[in-house]
């Protein structure tokens, strides 16, 4: 039995730009293959009014616009019969749970998501709380709207299902996946421009490539990501501990 394909239900003001970039390469390919899914649905069609207005002006004043409650749940009312139990639904949002590798494996593990992509100033506090929708962020720093938030998000999900990217090897060795980041990468040519590759990577010695591999991933995690290292470390002394 195959399984089910993953399914992404994006709600959106510009569902012009999916599938954009994951049209291509590896998430085309699986979105071609069937091993996931993508609908979109466009916010404003379930707009009232004969301007088909989506925003309002925040209570309380100041600047912008803020995306109303009743169409954005309208919007998600209209896709939750497709939504498989358990799934999650998302709002992107630099107020979010930073997005992560171990929160891009959990989303690849639950069958799909739904996901609200804000505009504006953002979306009426009250849809959150009343849709269950949970908020991540793809880093400190503001966008102008989701879609490309959403993107990023699916774009590392898909790269996880099974049978998407060649080897599973590959995925195990990458950046985050032992809570370090990726080792130096090089190909041929074995010089360039005087440059040589480290002698011990053309050695064929894998018990020494595995841990120069090792010491670089620890060496770079340690100098560029102190967060990484430190939690690193804990968990290091946790299992040392353990073994004892
Ligand atoms: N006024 C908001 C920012 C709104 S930006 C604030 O200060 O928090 C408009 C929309 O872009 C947001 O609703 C969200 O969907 C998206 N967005 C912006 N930055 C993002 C980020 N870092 N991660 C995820 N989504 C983001």
């Amino acid at each position: 039995m195959t399984a089910a394909p993953w399914q992404a239900r994006v709600l959106t003001l510009f569902p012009e730009m999916f599938p954009g970039p994951l049209g291509h390469s590896l998430c085309g390919r699986a979105l071609a293959q069937g091993v996931w899914l993508l609908e979109t649905v466009d916010i404003r069609d379930f707009a009232r009014d004969k301007h088909r207005s989506v925003d309002d002006t925040p209570c309380g004043g100041g600047p912008g616009m803020v995306l109303r409650p009743d169409i954005l749940a309208a919007a998600i009312d209209g896709v939750a019969p497709r939504e498989r139990p358990g799934q999650p639904r998302l709002c992107m949002s630099p107020r979010g749970r930073p997005l992560d590798q171990a929160l891009v494996g959990e989303l690849a593990r639950a069958g799909g998501a739904t996901i609200l992509c804000g505009r504006f100033e953002g979306v009426d506090e009250r849809v959150l709380e009343a849709r269950g929708l949970t908020e991540v962020s793809i880093g400190d720093f503001v966008l102008s709207g989701g879609e490309i938030a959403a993107m990023a998000l699916l774009d590392a999900v898909v790269r996880l299902l099974p049978g998407v990217m060649g080897e599973a090897a590959s995925l195990e060795e990458e950046s985050f996946t032992a809570g370090l980041l990726e080792y130096p990468q090089y190909t041929r040519p074995v010089v360039w421009e005087g440059r040589a590759v480290p002698e011990v990577l053309l050695s064929g010695h894998h018990e020494r490539i595995r841990q120069w591999r090792r010491a670089e991933a620890e060496r770079l995690t340690e100098a560029r990501r102190k967060d990484l290292w430190e939690r690193y470390l804990a968990s290091r002394d946790k299992r040392e501990k353990k073994a004892r």
